[in-house]
């Protein structure tokens, strides 16, 4: 699967190393390129000052859930248009409706299947 001729650049926003390391093989096998942030934090800097075309945001950190991280995302001007994919193992249907209303364009659950992975990041890339 090719997302055209761009190299998109995703912020990945994850406290988990074996997750950011998975994410980084799957990113760079289709040649786009990964900002990696390992705390909320570090991951609202990187998002206002290198403003990447899309942001995977884990749902579950022990500093900010990523609920909180995407409200101060929409309330950046900076940010607030960059489209957001939230990751986590919860995907109940109950869960997956707040993260609509809170604002994600998308909902993938974890362990993730590489398929829908692909499939989420080119139709979320198209679109934006
Ligand atoms: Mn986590």
């Amino acid at each position: 699967m090719k997302i055209g001729d761009r190299s998109f650049r995703i912020l990945y926003i994850e406290d988990n190393e074996a997750n950011m390391r998975l994410v980084a093989k799957l990113l760079e096998h289709h040649g786009m390129q990964l900002i990696e942030a390992s705390t909320p934090i570090k991951g609202l800097q990187l998002a206002e000052s290198q403003k990447p075309d899309l942001i995977l945001l884990d749902i579950q950190m022990p500093e900010m859930s990523g609920f909180e991280v995407i409200s101060k995302l929409r309330a950046m001007d900076a940010t607030r248009e960059i489209p957001v994919v939230g990751l986590s193992a919860n995907a109940m249907r109950a869960d997956i409706e707040k993260a609509h209303a809170a604002g994600f364009d998308a909902y993938l659950s974890k362990p993730l299947d590489i398929d829908k992975f692909y499939e989420v990041l080119n139709r979320v890339l198209i679109r934006g």
